[in-house]
């Protein structure tokens, strides 16, 4: 079993389901008293919200490769980092590093192109629905057509992510809304749903809509422990 590195704290509820799941899969693996081997380094949220929101993602990419250095010393064979968002700086940590990154927007095209799915919504902050390195990804790279909410539904979806569910805020009107929006994207032509923010399943699982979902924290932790044993 290889050792899983964990860029964490971004937002730590998230990061905890991580914990929880790979544990999980590397028990359903092997039994008995069997878990994971993870490094883990988890930062200080705060600071990465406030660089991500006044642009400075150079420097947001530094503290999250200092980080990553460290996961590497520690003994990582791959690097999961567990925030969509923040692979925008994947390249930067990248060339900063040794191991292999567990890219989130790969792992995810997979298992929508195993659903025989081409055409999916994307919900997430509005860096990952709007940006290049997430959205352009599923377009470029793996031939999906993405489809994102509305500008005024955009904000919605973002103000939620950091004013609800990154504080482990979880409240029924922002799950209707998240429904209504998800609705409306599967109206416009969505075969499926990209939770592309790792708080989300927090607030809206595959048991309030029929729509077929993909939680990326799920698949994240879910391919993590592949990784890990291929
Ligand atoms: N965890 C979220 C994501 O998956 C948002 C927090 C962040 O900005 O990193 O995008």
């Amino acid at each position: 079993m290889k050792t899983i590195g964990l860029l964490g704290g971004m937002s730590w509820g998230s990061t905890e389901l991580y914990y929880r799941w790979i544990n999980e899969g590397v028990k359903e693996k092997l039994g008995g008293l069997h878990s994971a081997r993870i490094a883990m380094v988890s930062v200080d949220f705060q600071e990465i919200d406030k660089l991500q929101h006044s642009g400075e993602w150079e420097q947001a990419g530094e503290v999250l490769s200092k980080a990553a250095r460290r996961i590497e010393a520690a003994g990582a064979d791959f690097l999961v980092i567990c925030t969509n968002t923040m692979h925008k700086v994947v390249p930067q940590i990248e060339s900063a590093i040794n191991i292999p990154i567990l890219h989130l927007a790969d792992a995810t095209a997979r298992r929508i192109k195993e659903r025989g799915m081409k055409t999916v919504g994307l919900l997430g902050s509005n860096f990952t629905m709007e940006e290049d390195f997430y959205k352009g990804r599923l377009i470029e790279k793996h031939g999906l057509t993405v489809i994102i909410p509305s500008a005024a539904d955009r904000q919605i979806v973002h103000r939620i992510i950091y004013e609800e569910l990154c504080l482990g805020i979880v409240k029924a009107e922002s799950r209707e809304e998240y429904l209504r929006i998800i609705n409306r994207m599967h109206e416009e032509g969505a075969e499926g749903v990209i939770e592309g923010c790792t708080e989300i399943v927090m607030l809206v699982q595959q048991k309030h809509t029929d729509i077929p979902l993909f939680d990326t924290t799920a698949i994240h932790a879910q391919e993590a422990v592949s990784v890990a044993f291929a």
